[in-house]
């Protein structure tokens, strides 16, 4: 068989999605965050689609190279910054953004004088706590960048949210200030909101924001869907029924033979398992679009398929396509089904699914 799995990439949907950011923050200009391969849709791809992006954001060093390896000019960040004083001169010289989160690095880059300077961002702690200088050490490691010659100025002033998503959460007024007291009276473009803080703390968006997961069109926020936002999905997880059969009322259904027909039923065979990257804890009930009519998910997911519960539509027939999720199925909906979030379903698709990219 030749598998039927793909991720079919809408370019037109990330245009328009960061426009739609855009129009939300419309004095910012835009780091779009493409870690992790572009949030599992093609690094590249998304970056050459978001051109219009003032930068980009990576998690890692390779990350970064890969696009300049592919010809992108915009600035671009490291995120988690760098590890070891070797990493420096070879971000100095790709002209990658890196942030300095740990009094060890303010001492690397003393230590290491860069034939070409570079730019950095002071990445604070505000209540995270994970990467980040705490607040009070601000004064004294700005000013230890600002003494370095091979660091260019203004030193860029940076933190990130733990809470954003949660609309009536005070924590993330408490980071909001936190971040504004230490970096009080310092030069430099500020940069705080994610996504979340984009939508909901509009006060957080300053000069640069961060967005990420809106890009890919799905909402950062439980219970408010991505089209209410104006978004539109990117990828579209797609397949085809590969089997259809009647299985008799009391008869178990999958591995572990957990679910029971509740009487003689059609029950259709999926070609999309774990190993295409769909969640295994997707639970029954799950929505699985088959010829564009919902239909849930039953039993167990496995490797290579899952199953679905034809009583709905019983005109289905072998090799009608389905759809994971994507266009009328948001992927928000299946993340809740199988406990995780949308981030998580997005970056996890494997290498054993074909992408396609279009402007649709
Ligand atoms: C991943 C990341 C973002 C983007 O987060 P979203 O919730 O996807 O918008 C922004 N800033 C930093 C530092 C990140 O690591």
């Amino acid at each position: 068989m030749i598998r039927p799995v793909e991720a079919r990439i809408n370019l037109r949907a990330l245009e328009h999605n960061l426009q739609q950011i855009q129009r939300h923050a419309p004095q910012s200009k835009v780091l779009a965050i493409i870690k992790a391969n572009g949030y599992g849709h093609g690094m590249t791809r998304v970056a050459r689609a978001l051109n219009s992006a003032d930068g980009f954001g990576v998690a890692s060093f390779e990350e970064a190279v890969g696009l300049r390896d592919a010809g992108i000019s915009q600035p671009v960040m490291l995120l988690s910054g760098f590890l070891e004083a070797a990493e420096l001169p070879l971000i100095a010289r790709q002209q990658l953004w890196v942030t300095v989160h740990h009094p060890f690095q303010v001492e690397m880059l003393e230590r290491t004088p860069l034939p070409e300077p570079i730019t950095v961002w002071l990445k604070i702690d505000t209540g995270m706590h994970r990467l980040g200088i705490a607040p009070e050490q601000v004064r004294s490691l700005w000013q230890r960048l600002q003494d370095l010659d091979w660091v260019r100025k203004p030193i860029g002033l940076m933190t990130h949210f733990a809470c954003a998503d949660e609309r009536d959460n005070a924590m993330t007024r408490e980071q909001i200030t936190r971040f504004d007291a230490a970096v009080n009276d310092l030069p430099g473009d500020r940069s705080l909101a994610n996504s979340a803080g984009i939508l909901a703390w509009s006060d957080s968006q300053r000069h640069w924001i961060r967005p990420g997961i809106v890009l890919y069109g799905a909402s950062p926020f439980a219970g408010a869907p991505a089209r209410d936002l104006g978004l539109q999905p990117v990828m579209t997880l797609k397949s085809k029924l590969i089997s259809i059969h009647f299985v008799k009322r009391g008869e178990a259904i999958g591995y572990g033979a957990t679910w029971i027909c509740p009487e003689d039923m059609l029950v259709g065979i999926v070609a999309m398992g774990y190993g295409d990257g769909y969640p295994r804890h997707a639970k029954p009930g799950t929505p699985v679009l088959v010829a564009g009519r919902r239909v849930p998910l039953i039993g167990r997911v496995s490797m290579d398929s899952l199953f679905v519960d034809l009583r709905s539509y019983a005109e289905a027939q072998i090799g009608d396509s389905v759809v994971l999720w994507g266009d009328e199925l948001p992927v928000e909906e299946v993340a809740v089904c199988a406990n995780t979030i949308p981030y998580e379903l997005l970056c996890k698709v494997t290498g054993r699914v074909k992408f396609s990219a279009a402007m649709e």
